[in-house]
């Protein structure tokens, strides 16, 4: 009986129990969706990343990967009828887009006599799975990793024995995937690769440079993770077969994954915290709103273009528009900016990472930014301010990531190009003096904070 393998966050051959299952049941035809509700109409870095790990996918299927174009709901019966499948392989989406259009093509599907097959996820431990001995789902991430780490994951899926992958069905054009900013890893091949490099380099000094944007030694998988194009199970696994899980590094890492699959599983239980706070406490917080405050607009143009004035922000916003990538510890204090310095609501600024990063990712990039804004999971409280020149001296001692990012600052030395204010020829290059001041904001944050905290 013919299958219908419909890859979407799993653009892989390897380890994808999926692929493995429907190529067990007979001939396979691989189906990419290009879904207009999924892809921007602006050429967006995270569709670059997609239709590049899309186009790959083709290649190693031998150019027969199917690709079609429209609503899942329609397309899929369609091409079901067409090679008169009997079953359609997925692996589960857990997003609350990816589910409400899972449960509606999989009705249509049933509908037609049609099987709905679901197996593995894009996470270690599929979301939902990870509950307390009560039962219920984890509120806060330590005790989360703890128990996700005693559930385990399973091993890596095998790679099919063997994969009969139907011949000559029509194809729409897949769209050319536009210039890819920087130098993340995105296909199955290139993933594979980079990971080989961080597990043999990286990885030993992980641990003392996760935190240092201008040493670049963490493994950029995430687009690849985004993706599926490499599998969380198989870092894991690989981890474990060469001995590193207990390293310094692996623990640090295992324990990144782990937030990943954390976030993730917040999402699923509260698919509402993709776009409003998780927690109800700051709802009275009277923010600024860039969408009819011409002073907020302003500003929140400033700190989307790196033009805030603030050296470290502005790099790790730079960094953003030209790599479509940003350093976890600068997406933290530029969050965090946006929020207690300019006082903005973070969907606000979760919107234009999504609509720049090419591992834009609801789960992470909502709750990171709910944790940076104090609304999400409890680890971060709101008075928990973070002072951006301090910050860029910690962790970018030498002011070379500055320097890389912002080119006004090129010419001052070592930490200087954090503190512009304080050289002579500071402002030389053309860069911005600062557009708001850090310790007013800061107390302007905490009195906000207060009304919002103040019984009516
Ligand atoms: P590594 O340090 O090598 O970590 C390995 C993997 O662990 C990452 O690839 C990622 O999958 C996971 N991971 C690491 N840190 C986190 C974290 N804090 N939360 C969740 N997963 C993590 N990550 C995304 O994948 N997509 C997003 O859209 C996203 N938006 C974010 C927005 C904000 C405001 C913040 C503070 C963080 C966000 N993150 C997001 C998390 C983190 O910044 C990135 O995963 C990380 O910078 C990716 O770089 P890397 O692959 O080199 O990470």
């Amino acid at each position: 009986m013919t299958a219908v393998m419909w890859f979407r966050r799993d653009l892989r051959i390897e380890d994808n129990p999926a692929l493995l299952t429907a190529s067990q049941t007979g001939p396979v035809v691989p189906l990419v969706i290009l879904d207009p509700g999924l892809l921007g109409a602006r050429a967006r870095p995270r569709d670059a990343a997609f239709l590049t790990a899309v186009a790959a996918l083709d290649a190693a299927l031998g150019g027969r990967l199917v690709v079609r174009s429209g609503d899942p709901a329609v397309v899929v019966p369609e091409i079901c009828a067409e090679v008169r499948a009997a079953a359609v392989h997925v692996s589960v989406e857990t997003t609350p887009y990816g589910a409400r259009r899972d449960r509606r093509v999989a009705s249509l599907l049933s509908d037609r006599g049609i099987a709905w097959r679901a197996t593995g996820s894009p996470y270690a431990v599929g979301p939902g799975l990870v509950r307390t001995r009560g039962g219920t789902p984890f509120a806060v991430f330590t005790p989360f990793a703890r128990a996700w780490r005693e559930h385990g994951a399973p091993g890596p899926a095998p790679a099919p024995a063997r994969l009969d992958v139907v011949d000559g069905l029509g194809n729409d054009p897949l769209p050319a995937p536009g210039p890819l900013p920087g130098s993340t890893p995105v296909t199955e091949d290139a993933a594979r690769q980079a990971w080989a490099h961080f597990l043999g380099d990286d990885l030993a000094s992980y641990a003392r440079l996760r935190d240092r944007p201008d040493q670049g030694g963490t493994s950029r998988l995430s687009t690849a993770l985004k993706l599926g194009t490499i599998h969380p199970r198989t870092l894991l696994h690989d981890l474990a077969e060469n001995g590193l899980t207990g390293s310094p590094g692996g623990e640090r890492f295992i324990t990144e994954l782990a937030w990943r699959e954390f976030y993730a599983d917040v999402l699923w239980h509260n698919p509402r915290s993709a776009w409003h706070d998780l927690r109800p406490a700051l709802a009275a917080m009277p923010y600024a709103d860039p969408t009819n405050d011409s002073l907020a607009a302003e500003r929140f143009s400033a700190w989307q273009q790196g033009r805030t004035g603030f050296p470290f922000v502005d790099a790790g916003m730079r960094q953003l528009l030209t790599e479509g990538w940003m350093h976890n510890r600068v997406r933290m204090v530029a969050a965090s900016f946006l929020v207690k310095d300019l006082h903005i609501w973070w969907p606000h600024g979760a919107r234009h990472f999504l609509d720049h990063l090419t591992d834009g990712d609801v789960a992470s990039n909502s709750h990171g930014w709910q944790w940076v804004a104090g609304t999400g999971t409890d680890a971060a409280p709101y008075f928990r301010i973070f002072n951006p020149v301090a910050q860029g001296l910690k962790f970018d001692p030498e002011g070379a990531y500055v320097r890389r990012y912002v080119p006004e600052l090129a010419h001052l030395p070592g930490a200087s190009a954090h503190e512009p204010g304080t050289a002579a020829n500071g402002y030389a290059g053309g860069y911005p003096p600062p557009i708001v001041d850090h310790a007013a904001e800061r107390a302007d944050a905490l009195a906000r904070y207060a009304a919002a905290r103040r019984p009516a």
